[in-house]
């Protein structure tokens, strides 16, 4: 056998490998990284095949390998090609995107003593005797060691979920294998890592996303890939940490839109994770108080197994949902009685109390009552959002901002007001009510940076504030013992949204809040201030039944034909003139209609809700089919159409395969 070429992923939007000639290549060549010429220059490559032969001519010879790094294995290479190919994406940026920086531009991370955790600092707590519902699901999991099985351990905030993962990791490590273990915020990690790293002093931890250094995330990828890490824990790209040792993944919170990339490779981690554990034959556990009505769908259908925690570990009771018939009020600031009294109860207590509204700012729009001008962002369709703080309106999609006007810059008028609320102008109202009291607000403006944020955690920790007001950034993850009362306002907009998913995320994020409430030894309590009190959703909440909600949605999916009883795929096309991009998209349904399948169905290219971003406008093609094979296989072939296709130059266009936003 003579193998003289190399065949390399290079990072290039390129559907396609590249070839080069060696002397003599050798298997062992294979997951290592390569110099080449490209071009007038050198780039960087992974090589994924060596071969005799070459279909193309000409091929230039090969430059150096990067020897001191160890090759990539098998079956990560396998695992990002199977993301290209799954989310149509070429494979050398899937590779790119799947090393850590520093890696993929062929440095080596100096040799630093990996820190040897928080453990001794704090002393581990001793593991609590598991309830019969813990023990049944550990036991569940633990029996399918060694082969594939997924599971949804599905249990409310405080049920002991964590507690499940960790004794499964536990006799994970115990057998010699890696735990995969996947969050969807940033910042519960540093958490999360202190409480894995007291439960295993002597197991080496790595942590594995965006917010770290070069240089920690290039060794915590060498330690897991040479087998010294035993536990990786990460957000959404952590999924793609080599594991030869792989005995176990956990997804918490898998419910979570982040672990859905929205640019690049758009690709979902907790899917991935499924494919991954299947691929290596090992259990996979995906957590949620909400689970998604995919993963819902698939316990059902038994294709997932369903662990069930109903009940809180520690606290005695869930919180007591109440709605607020807001329809007969006339509400101060927009706010109830009830929900001031509650405030105030609280007040008189000694307590904590919290007030949702997921709408940062001061209010969503500035307005002339004159003329009718309201504030837009010049450079997308959205509104700018009032910020009085700095004076600034302000683009919440894009950055953009300008100083409040004076006069109204359609007739002149000075009398131009602030339209609906946002978390600043209730801070405001709610200072002004009670004046006594600390009010506290949370959200991304004024938790800009983590060392903020870490400041706003300890004044809530250390009781310097009564009343909270904040966004979502608030519901996941915190445990606040002198937290009993949320209030929650403005949320009935969802209700109604143009997104099928939009009572999905409405329902877990209010329950998710609503698990802030009654954590310790206090009862919760949970006011809903609503136009809709008998609607189905916050009847369920109210009894404290995702199940029920869950059943009903997939139900109206099902009628539909929405996921999870389709299969979704979205081709994007941006321009500077929107008319380019629907005719892009034109040419592409006309090319798509010819390889069509009758599984698949294709709709009208449409400008999306929010079609213009920083001067490009943007539309979209939907294609659906109730058939994932045949979805699949026509995609393959539309997407090389795609490749070919003329496109004006300045025209951008990506595939979304399963997205989550319209
Ligand atoms: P979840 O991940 O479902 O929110 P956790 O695992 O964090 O729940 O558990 C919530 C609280 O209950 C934690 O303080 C944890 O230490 C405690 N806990 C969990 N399981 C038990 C148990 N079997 N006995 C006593 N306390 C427990
Ligand atoms: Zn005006």
């Amino acid at each position: 056998m003579n193998l003289r070429i190399l065949r390399v992923a290079l990072d290039l939007p390129l559907p396609r490998l590249f070839d080069y000639t060696v002397a003599a290549a050798a298997p062992e060549d294979i997951g290592c990284c390569v110099r080449v010429p490209f071009g007038s220059g050198e780039k960087l490559g992974v090589i994924v095949a060596v071969s005799e032969t070459s279909e193309h001519a000409k091929l230039k010879p090969a430059g150096e390998i990067v020897r001191g790094l160890p090759a990539l294995p098998p079956d990560w290479l396998a695992l990002t090609e199977f993301c290209s190919r799954y989310y149509q994406h070429p494979w050398g940026e899937v590779i790119a995107l799947a090393l850590p920086p520093q890696l993929r531009r062929g440095k080596l991370p100096a040799a630093r003593k990996t820190k040897a955790a928080a453990a001794a600092l704090c002393p581990a707590p001793p593991s609590p005797v598991l309830l019969p519902e813990q023990d049944a699901a550990v036991a569940a999991v633990a029996a399918g060691f060694g082969r594939y099985e997924a599971f949804l351990l599905h249990g409310v905030t405080g049920s002991g979920k964590t507690e499940v993962y960790l004794r499964l990791i536990e006799q994970a490590l115990a057998m010699g294998l890696q735990a995969l273990m996947l969050v969807p915020e940033i910042a519960l990690t540093p958490q999360l890592e202190s409480r894995v790293a007291a439960r295993f002093p002597d197991a080496m931890v790595v942590s594995a996303h965006s917010g770290m250094s070069g240089g920690a995330r290039s060794r915590g990828f060498i330690a897991a890939l040479d087998g010294r890490a035993d536990i990786v824990l990460g957000t959404r790209l952590a999924v793609f940490s080599p594991l030869p040792r792989l005995g176990l993944i956990v997804v918490d919170e898998e419910h979570d839109a982040s672990f859905k990339q929205q640019e690049g490779l758009r690709y979902s981690a907790r899917d991935v994770a499924v494919w991954r554990a299947h691929q290596c034959g090992v259990p996979i556990v995906l957590g949620s108080a909400t689970p998604s009505l995919e993963t819902f769908y698939h316990a059902g259908s038994g294709r997932y197994r369903l662990l069930e925690l109903s009940r809180r570990a520690v606290a005695l009771e869930m919180p007591s949902v109440r709605c607020i018939d807001t329809r007969r009020e006339k509400l101060q600031e927009g706010i109830s009685s009830a929900l001031l009294s509650a405030l105030e109860s609280r007040l008189a207590r000694n307590e904590q109390s919290l007030v949702f509204l997921n709408r940062r700012g001061y209010a969503p729009v500035l307005a002339c009552p004159a003329c009718g001008w309201v504030s837009r962002c010049s450079r997308c369709a959205a509104n700018l959002v009032v910020h009085l703080a700095d004076r600034r309106l302000r683009c919440h999609h894009f950055g953009l901002e300008e100083i409040i006007p004076i006069h109204c810059p359609g007739c002149g008028n000075v009398d131009i007001h602030p339209f609906g609320r946002g978390t600043q102008r209730l801070e405001e109202s709610l200072a002004a009510r009670f004046p006594g009291a600390r009010v506290l607000r949370v959200d991304r403006d004024s938790a800009s940076t983590p060392k903020k944020w870490q400041t706003l955690l300890d004044t809530i920790h250390e009781g310097r504030a009564e009343i909270l007001v904040g966004t979502q950034m608030l519901a996941k993850g915190h445990d606040f013992p002198r937290l009993t009362l949320v209030g929650v306002v403005g949320a009935d907009a969802a209700l109604f949204a143009a997104d099928f998913r939009a009572p999905e995320r409405l329902f877990s994020q209010l329950m998710q809040v609503g698990g802030r409430s009654g954590r310790a030894a206090l009862p919760g309590e949970v006011l809903i201030q609503t136009e809709y009190p008998a609607h189905p959703l916050y009847q369920a909440l109210v009894a404290h039944d995702y199940t029920r909600f869950a059943s009903a949605q997939l139900e109206e999916r099902r009628v539909a034909g929405f996921p999870p009883f389709s299969f979704q795929v979205l081709l994007r096309a941006e321009a500077r003139q929107l008319e380019d991009a629907l005719a892009f998209l034109r040419i592409a349904a006309a090319t798509a209609s010819a390889l069509l399948p009758h599984a698949v169905s294709l709709y009208d290219p449409v400008p999306m809700r929010l079609y213009r971003v920083m001067a490009l406008e943007r539309a979209q093609l939907l294609a659906e089919s109730k058939s994932r094979p045949a979805l699949q296989a026509f995609l393959a072939l539309w997407t090389e159409q795609l490749y070919l296709q003329k496109a004006p130059r300045d025209l951008r266009w990506h595939i979304d395969v399963d997205p989550l936003e319209f």
